[in-house]
């Protein structure tokens, strides 16, 4: 395997040995390690100082079942400390398949737009002025045609360009789709300051990175192929309805954040529930499940056609409730209008849907009216300002308009399960080093959907535990590029685990146990601790907004209460 750097000051790209100490890693342990090593932590974001890194899980590119997440880290210019996303689509098994084990990119072009062409043995920077301004889908089908149809496209669309704060990175499908994101935390403004719009990435198998023991792999591939479909969420409710099949049950528990988290419930749900978006897309001759990369067994995405022909792919559930009930919306065209343009103008949906719920908090545009929403993210297109303080998020049009009710931390967008009734998830939102992540301690789970065990959600009891186990687990998990829907399998089969485990000793030829992991999930929660420490964090930014600890929330009539309680998550 290799490291490609590219400098975009010197405008060199050059093929790397793996250090020693980045050989047992992978993803979002690479990805922070790497970051905490080169970036100095007070370093300007958006400044040549500042790298983008991304890289392949380390079961990316076998034929372990649903490995294929990409990761991608740096300075977060919306955060202002480390950060990870990643995503699905098909990138990051073509570039473990062709040895590549991360890509650094660095430095800062003065000017001009470029793209980066990747094969196994040659990484050439190419001027692309001509690309300035593209949406990500025409920009991938140019870069298809130019290149060859089966290339993996890494890119940013417009906004990532401008730097707004909430732009992300994204990746195509199988069918070419560019809408798989590694969305929050602005990290596409990171790629859009170095001039970098797009990685091509050539390469013709999927399924052949290097394995040792190629018999041991594949019999434990099945194995935990047979554990995802036999258990009910991973094996059911995923493939059948998607993450949006969370819609109604969210709504039924009273934890769906509702007109800028005034609410816990939304009495139209229903109207944009999964259920509702399988009739609908089904109907139109879209699909009611759909794979990201190949090799899932979940399937949790889907393909949802608007009304005028265009295709939306996915529509999940954090975004159908960032459009829906967070804005008080019930029209699935509406929701999958403002999802495409997201993806196409290259912002993070989450952060969009906060940041229209401050929007509309200020009476910018009233709650309800999609119409408004829509002329309004399309303006980021153009820039205007007040396209601007939408692409910058959440926090930055809190202060823009004087609205104190911000749902943010760590000036990033609170996701879709109020922290007041699924008190675990308000733990994992308040002390993540990520800023408010419900992917990065996902307790919904025991709080909500009775997996792993039952932690009463409007209750304070448990819920730093339960936080804690899972943002072990999850830095884990988001190591192996394992998709982080595999966590509900492992949660309640004790032989999940150890069979994860067992795919990683046949590829490596090493003998690590459960106990192994665990500590890979403690020692990456310790780098992005470490590096947010010297940027600048402490204890005072691991809290939530004030207004969850001073307003009830319906129906549970719920307050968030726990404080000095938070800086015991990190006690391993
Ligand atoms: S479960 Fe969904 S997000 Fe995860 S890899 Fe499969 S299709 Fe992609």
């Amino acid at each position: 395997m290799k490291i490609v750097r590219l400098n975009m000051t010197t405008k060199q790209a050059s093929f790397e040995e793996v250090p020693e100490k980045y050989l047992a890693l992978g993803g979002r342990a690479l990805t922070s390690q790497i970051v905490a090593d080169e970036v100095p932590a007070e370093c300007h974001p958006l400044g040549p100082n500042n790298k983008l890194v991304i890289a392949p899980g380390l079961l990316s590119g076998t034929s372990a079942p649903s490995s294929g997440r990409l990761s991608v880290g740096g300075k977060s210019p919306l955060t202002g400390g480390i950060k990870e996303a990643n995503a699905g689509g098909v990138c990051s098994q073509k570039l473990a398949n062709i040895g590549i084990k991360a890509i650094v990119v660095e430095g800062k072009a003065d000017a001009g737009t470029y793209i980066m062409h990747l094969t196994a043995d040659k990484a050439e920077l190419i001027a692309a002025d001509e690309l300035a301004g593209k949406g990500t889908y025409e920009l991938t089908k140019i870069l298809k045609e130019r290149f060859n149809p089966k290339v993996g496209v890494i890119c940013i669309g417009p906004a990532g360009e401008m730097q707004m704060l909430s732009a992300g990175v994204t990746n195509n499908d199988l069918e070419g789709n560019s809408s798989r994101y590694a969305g929050r935390g602005g990290l596409g403004a990171v790629m859009g300051s170095k001039g970098l719009k797009a990685i091509v990435i050539e390469a013709d198998k999927t399924f052949d990175a290097p394995v040792q023991d190629k018999e041991r792999f594949r019999a434990a591939a099945k194995k935990f192929a047979d554990i995802l479909l036999k258990h009910p969420v991973c094996g059911e409710g995923l493939p059948t309805f998607g993450t949006n099949v969370l819609m109604n049950v969210i709504n039924e528990a009273g934890t769906l954040p509702t007109r800028n988290f005034r609410f816990g419930r939304f009495d139209k749900a229903a109207d944009v529930s999964g259920e509702k978006l399988a009739e609908v897309a089904v109907a139109r001759g879209g699909k009611q499940t759909h794979s990201c990369h190949p090799g899932c067994v979940m399937r949790c995405s889907n393909v949802y056609p608007l009304p005028d022909g265009i295709e939306c792919s996915p529509v999940e559930y954090e975004t159908a409730w960032a459009f829906g009930p967070n804005l008080e919306i019930n029209d699935l065209d509406v929701v999958a209008r403002l999802n495409y343009i997201c993806n196409d103008v290259g912002l993070d949906t989450i952060e969009v849907g906060c940041t229209l719920g401050v929007l509309m908090e200020a009476g910018v545009i009233p709650f309800g009216d999609g119409q408004a929403a829509i002329k309004l993210l399309e303006e980021v297109y153009q820039g205007t300002p007040l396209g601007r303080v939408l692409g910058a998020g959440t926090a930055v049009a809190g202060k823009v308009y004087g609205v104190t009710r911000v749902p943010t931390v760590k000036d990033q967008g609170i996701p879709a399960y109020d922290p007041r009734s699924c008190r675990g998830n308000g733990v994992t939102y308040a002390t993540t080093p990520q800023g408010a992540d419900h992917t990065a301690g996902y307790a919904v789970t025991a709080n909500i959907l009775k997996v792993g065990g039952f932690v009463e959600p409007t209750k304070d009891d448990g819920q730093v535990e339960l936080s804690r186990n899972l943002q072990v687990a999850t830095a884990a998990v988001d190591s192996t590029g394992l998709c982080l829907f595999v966590a509900f399998a492992l949660l309640d089969n004790p032989e999940g685990l150890p069979t994860v485990v067992e795919m990683l000793n046949a590829q490596y030829g090493t003998e690590l146990t459960v106990n192994d992991v665990t500590a890979l999930g403690q020692q990456v929660l310790t780098v992005e601790r470490e590096f947010n420490i010297k940027a600048g964090f402490g204890k005072a930014h691991d809290r939530l907004p004030e207004f969850f600890y001073e307003e009830e929330l319906a129906p549970h009539n719920t307050k968030f209460d726990l404080r000095e309680e938070l800086d015991e998550v990190f006690k391993f």
